[in-house]
């Protein structure tokens, strides 16, 4: 069994990393979203163990002292983290996983894992990602102002990724991001596993 790939993707809230993921997931084969642990509220819409583990402040900071996070960090007042095992199974069984996750955990995963692929995702300007968070109507204008903030600071790491789409037409970002994975996925030492049978039947 070939071992699946890691595939990070950050963004700031408001450019639509998670309605891409949402659509892409049904459109390709062994590849899973992993469902972080976070410590913030639940919006309202959100289903707890779909969206994410929503987990107390005690319950978080006890995985951490178990080393039970492949990756953490605190991001607006809240901690969010990458539970280790269900990850490692994943990519045991062959499967693609993707982390969404802020740039303070990527680094961390680049470190542990320096062959995972990391994508960035941005919105088309500053008035189209403050429109898309006043949109969602979940949070107040305090906390759009202190998102809109929150997100010049997450984009200023961009060129830490290895591939940036901006997500201007949905449908064009969505064949971008699927073009990423499939690509990765016909890389010649991925294929070359995969295909060890027919190669060395093609090359007797
Ligand atoms: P939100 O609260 O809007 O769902 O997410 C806020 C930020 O936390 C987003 O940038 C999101 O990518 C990031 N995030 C979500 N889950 C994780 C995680 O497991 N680890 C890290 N480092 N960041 C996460």
């Amino acid at each position: 069994m070939n071992k699946g790939k890691l595939f990070i993707i950050s963004a700031p809230s408001g450019a639509g990393k998670t309605s891409l993921i949402k659509k892409l997931i049904p459109h390709m084969d062994k590849l899973i979203v992993s469902v972080s642990h976070t410590t913030r509220a639940r919006r309202p819409g959100e289903i707890d163990a779909i969206d994410y583990f929503f987990t107390s402040v005690d319950t978080f900071k006890k995985m951490i002292h178990q080393q039970a996070f492949l990756e953490y960090a605190q991001v607006f007042d809240n901690f969010y983290g990458t539970a280790q095992s269900s990850v490692e199974q994943s990519l045991n069984s062959g499967k693609d996983v993707i982390l969404e996750i802020d740039w303070q955990g990527a680094e961390q995963i680049r470190r542990i894992l320096p062959d995972s692929i990391s994508i960035f995702i941005l919105p088309p300007s500053t008035e189209v990602l403050r429109r898309r968070l006043k949109e969602r109507g979940q949070d107040g204008e305090a906390v759009i102002d202190r998102r809109m903030q929150d997100a010049v600071n997450e984009m200023s790491h961009y060129a830490e990724y290895d591939y940036l789409i901006v997500n201007d037409d949905f449908n064009t970002a969505l064949t971008e991001l699927k073009s990423i994975i499939l690509a990765n996925r016909l890389n010649i030492q991925r294929q070359q596993e995969k295909l060890k049978v027919l190669l060395v039947d093609l090359l007797v």
